[in-house]
């Protein structure tokens, strides 16, 4: 059976992406746990996940804590694979948690008398490498992506200047 356990390492490193990149979620609770061993899906090994937990599940956890206001029932769950993360650098380890994290979307019903809900956000790429390397930038998701990893690559250029390699 999984076990799962509190991620005090993860949330720590939450909190500072949320502060700089996600505030829309500095009031949205949020829990991280560890899984003790990484899922499979669809022949890939599973280092995150990000859920949202409402309804009977989240009533039920109201009722063993009560740390959140009443109306705040539902809330999210990161679950990082413990076996995985001491695999990946400090920086991926960081990617990891921000991916996890552009998961998490708040709704915010327009009239401002209903509530907020959470919900559980796609990527913004399904891709295959394959159709990319045969057809190029064939849709504007594609060239979404691939005008944010030249960026990247730009940044690298300014953080390392040609002349030396940088440090890992
Ligand atoms: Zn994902």
């Amino acid at each position: 059976m999984t076990g799962y356990s509190a991620a005090p390492q993860v949330e720590r490193i939450a909190e500072k992406l949320i502060a700089a990149h996600h505030q829309h979620l500095a009031t949205v609770p949020i829990r991280y746990v560890w899984r003790d061993k990484a899922a499979q899906s669809k022949g890939n090994i599973v280092f995150g996940k990000a859920r949202k937990v409402s309804g009977l599940a989240a009533h039920l956890v109201h009722l063993v804590r009560d740390d959140e206001p009443p109306d705040e029932v539902e809330f999210f769950v990161i679950e990082i694979a413990a076996d995985m993360w001491p695999t990946l650098t400090d920086a991926q380890q960081t990617a990891l948690i921000d991916h996890e994290l552009c998961h998490l979307g708040v709704d915010i019903p327009e009239g401002g008398d209903k509530d907020r809900s959470l919900v559980v956000r796609g990527h913004d790429l399904e891709e295959f490498a394959a159709v990319v390397g045969r057809h190029g930038l064939w849709r504007p998701a594609v060239e979404t992506f691939h005008a944010a990893v030249a960026m990247q690559l730009t940044l690298d250029d300014i953080a390392a200047p040609s002349h030396g390699k940088a440090k890992e």
